[in-house]
């Protein structure tokens, strides 16, 4: 039998009542779904040749991790990050010999450049004369609202968007400590939850106002913390209340190995309720480990059209008998330089569930006592040796490829129905 889980369960079946209601629940599920996908609408800005916001792409922006004022390895980290996928890319500009590099760096990328402005607003007033796309700014650690709105001039007459970033670890001015204990006071006994969240939602409001009575609104917002679940509240709060474009993004999320997990259930739940118009994930990783795991969550919510083959693989369990591990890894890396269509490419370590959790895959291999049965848009194509699934698999993708750009088949629309085979053995050749 194909799996004994099937026949030693006990079946149980469904009255047509049962159904009904189970068909009613899918239903409601689905329209659930659906409406929570739908984007939320919001302004736009230009940054460079990106648009951000209303019905724009979400882009997916990194922050290079070198010294700008170095300017060939800050050119190639932003060349890694472009070749990477990345949209937009942010420089920091602490001192003035990085804006001194910012037009020889402008010069020799493609993708737009933002200026991370920390506490002089005279970095801000170079990078926009080096001609950058977009400034990033807290205007809380600037604290002169006369040299605030020197930037916000400057920005105007340059065309270009200014994005208002609020950090959980600088909502209020850390050299005053008198004005931190008032505010915390205050909005304590005013909330009974989210004391921090309050703070962090009126200091938006307190710097949009500074903005607008100049009578800007080329604006992005972002309300960064590193907790997970206050993100999610944070930015369901901020699309409530403002229709400017959103960058999302969880501070501090730490490495790669934790951090994806923190941010892209943050980041995910947004998306999938239509919050969101542009990303950055932070790893303290190498930074094209963002970009890469940025475009991977756009694709997964099916938001952007993936480019490069899908693959998917089973977790593997006491009935695999080839080693799925290295044959997955190997798979990846070959589809990666070979393949430049979505593709969706199946890696199952046996006949037993595999088959059905590969149903929809363009190309599958199930493998099992040292042999792998692949199969091509639900054809079996061939039974072959454990060492030799990765060419043979890898063949079956690139002749799929060439078929699908000479238009002879199209991905994905013809139905897979992927019968289990009984056994490895036999004549499946
Ligand atoms: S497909 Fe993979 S995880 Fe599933 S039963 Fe087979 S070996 Fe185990």
């Amino acid at each position: 039998m194909v799996s004994d889980v099937t026949t030693t369960q006990p079946r149980r079946l469904l009255g047509l009542r049962q159904m009904e209601e189970i068909s009613r629940l899918v239903l409601i599920l689905r329209l659930i779904y659906n409406a929570q996908m739908q984007r939320r609408q919001t302004r736009q800005i230009q940054v460079g040749n990106v648009t951000i916001g209303g019905d724009a792409p979400i882009s997916v922006q990194s922050m290079t991790a070198g010294y700008t004022h170095d300017i060939d390895e800050c050119v190639a980290e932003i060349h890694r990050l472009t070749n990477a996928g990345a949209d937009i890319v942010r420089v920091a500009v602490p001192e003035k010999k990085d804006t001194a590099a910012l037009p020889e760096i402008i010069s020799q990328v493609s993708v737009p450049i933002v200026a991370d402005v920390h506490f002089h607003f005279k970095r801000a007033l170079e990078s926009i004369e080096a001609g950058v796309q977009k400034i990033r700014l807290n205007p809380g650690n600037i604290g002169d609202i006369e040299q605030v709105n020197a930037v916000i001039d400057a920005c105007k007459d340059a065309r270009i968007p200014i994005r208002i970033g609020v950090n959980e670890g600088s909502v209020v001015e850390r050299k005053d400590k008198q004005k931190r204990q008032e505010e915390l006071a205050s909005f304590f006994s005013d909330r009974k939850q989210g004391h921090l969240l309050a703070m962090m939602i009126a200091k938006v409001e307190e710097y949009l106002e500074i903005f607008e009575s100049r009578d800007f609104h080329d604006i992005c917002l972002s309300a960064k913390l590193m907790d997970a679940r206050l993100v999610i509240d944070i930015y369901q709060e901020l699309s409530k209340r403002f229709d400017y474009p959103l960058h999302l993004g969880v501070t501090h999320a730490g490495p790669r190995e934790t951090g994806s997990i923190r941010s892209i259930s943050a980041l995910g739940s947004l998306l999938s309720q239509g919050i969101g118009d542009t990303i950055r994930i932070s790893y303290a990783s190498d930074t094209v480990y963002e970009v890469e795991d940025g475009i991977e969550l756009l694709n997964c919510l099916n938001l952007r059209t993936r480019i490069g083959a899908e693959l998917i693989a089973c977790p593997s369990c006491g009935r695999i008998q080839v080693d799925l591990f290295k044959l997955v890894d190997d798979v990846r890396k070959q589809l990666e330089n070979e393949i430049d269509i979505p593709i969706k490419v199946a890696v199952m370590g046996c006949v037993v569930n595999g088959p059905g959790e590969a149903e929809g895959a363009d190309v599958a291999v199930f493998a099992g006592d040292r042999k792998g049965i692949i199969y091509v848009q639900g054809e079996r194509v061939a039974n072959v040796k454990e060492d030799e699934i990765l060419d043979r698999l890898l063949l079956e993708c690139k002749t799929l490829q060439e078929r699908v750009q000479k238009g002879e088949t199209t991905l994905g629309e013809k139905a897979v129905t992927i019968v289990a085979p009984i056994t490895i053995e036999g004549n499946h050749t």
